[in-house]
């Protein structure tokens, strides 16, 4: 029974098992928002597969995308040989993509992680420029391989300079918004421009448009163009690690159109293989430097996988889900601020569409920031206090961020209205139970 199946597989599942440790349920059957466990417990999942399920659990055109491949007798695994499922996938995906890159580009497929393409990323780029350096930013995750790892912040590497990512929140310029943001830009410059700084022609630079596990922490649209401006200004490649971001869930299809900046480079994963393992770098044709054979990998042509992210992909642009999103994460955010009038742990408030962060605080104490104002620590227990009464009201929520202070929302992009107050009304009663 449920009971013994979490026993079983905390005895013999490695001690880094993460989710299934401050998520302790056993899912059996799954709908939407809706997770049901095998105690017969119903649970409105605000998780998603860590922002996989844009159109969450079994939504009906990608179990029927799925039912379509198998039915038809189609080879399931075929390496990275051309089918007609692979090509549907590809046009779908490239009538999504912004600017230029939806006339000239092209597509690897890596495989089946996000980590994966962050890896082909940074092999592309080091190969098209001949340089070897990286810049990333303070608070980014990439993945959990070494080169992503470095990227990450997680293997100090000497090949990864790390920049600092613009806050609106405890900055570590000590400012918020739009005046941090030019801050560090000029910071980049500097650094970029510092003939000592060993910064000065790196192969790439990689960021996300919103950190998610970083804390949700969307980049300033302005401080997106001043590093396009950047990177352009110097030739070096801009990477976008849409991993998170991607297929509607920040309000656009993509969440560098918030800002009007065409990457050179786009990590894609999660949300475009519709629940199913797959991830893809695409980038500009001027970029495609490698040798036939310079980049390969045994899981490069999942045929489900693809079949449910094309459907995922068509079902976003044609029901307008990233509009959707927008609409809808506003509205709950403005709730969630509501919320910190009454509750003095909220220390802030942040998001993009529907990748929304609540980041905790505790209020009766005070630290210094960068800039040497007091301002209240961030409260990481409270935190875990919070997910736990929220689990027992039925609500699957994630928390993230440099201090595992920030509870995260990153409900299914098909999410109602009803659903969306019922999230809301869980979440603010759990908070009122565990500030006690
Ligand atoms: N990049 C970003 C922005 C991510 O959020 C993640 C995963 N959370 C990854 C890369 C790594 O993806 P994966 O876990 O599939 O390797």
């Amino acid at each position: 029974g449920y009971e013994g199946i979490l026993r079983r597989q905390s005895l013999r599942e490695s001690a880094a098992r993460t989710y299934a440790r401050s998520l302790p349920i056993v899912p059996v059957r799954a709908r939407g928002l809706t997770i049901e466990g095998a105690d017969g417990r119903r649970y409105l999942d605000c998780l998603s597969g860590a922002g996989t399920l844009a159109l969450g659990h079994n939504h009906p055109v990608v179990l029927e995308a799925i039912k379509k491949v198998i039915d038809s007798g189609a080879p399931l695994h075929v390496l990275d040989l051309a089918t007609p499922v692979k090509d549907a996938f590809t046009t779908e995906l490239f009538a999504t993509l912004p600017g230029r890159l939806a006339d000239d580009a092209r597509i690897q497929f890596c495989g089946p992680a996000g980590t994966d393409a962050v890896e082909a990323a940074l092999k592309l780029v080091r190969t098209a420029t001949g340089r070897s350096g990286v810049l990333a930013f303070t608070g980014a995750y990439h993945g959990m391989t070494a080169g992503a790892l470095d990227a990450s912040g997680g293997a100090p590497d000497v090949r990864v300079t790390r920049l600092p990512y613009p806050q609106d929140f405890r900055c570590p310029f000590g400012v918020g918004g739009e005046r941090g943001a030019e801050l560090g830009a000029r910071w980049t410059e500097n650094l970029l421009d510092d003939p000592k700084s060993g910064a000065r022609t790196p192969a790439a630079m990689i960021l996300e448009p919103v950190q998610g596990e970083g804390g949700v922490i969307p980049a300033p649209d302005a401080w997106m163009r001043r590093m396009r401006q950047i990177t352009e200004e110097r030739g070096i490649p801009l990477i976008a690690d849409e991993v998170q971001t991607g297929v509607g869930r920040t309000g656009s299809f993509w969440a560098v159109e918030h800002s009007g900046v065409v990457p050179d480079v786009m990590v894609l994963s999660k949300a475009i293989g519709g629940s199913l393992p797959l991830a893809v770098v695409v980038y500009r044709s001027a970029l495609d430097a490698w040798e036939p054979g310079a980049h390969a990998g045994t899981f490069r042509g999942n045929q489900l996988a693809m079949a449910a992210g094309a459907a995922t992909l068509a079902y976003v642009r044609e029901n307008r889900l990233a509009e959707r999103a927008a609409t809808l994460g506003a509205r709950m955010l403005a709730c969630l601020q509501g919320l910190a009038a009454t509750h003095p742990c909220i220390g802030d408030v942040r998001g993009r569409g529907l990748m929304i962060g609540v980041e905790l605080v505790d209020p009766d104490a005070e630290i210094t920031d960068a800039a040497g104002a007091a301002v209240p620590p961030p409260a990481p227990a409270l935190a875990v206090a919070v997910q736990r009464a929220c689990l027992d009201r039925g609500l699957i929520v994630e928390l993230g961020g440099r201090h595992s202070a920030v509870v995260r929302l990153l409900p299914p992009l098909t999410l109602t209205d009803e659903q969306a107050g019922a999230v809301l009304d869980r979440f603010a009663d759990a908070l009122t139970a565990a500030e006690r």
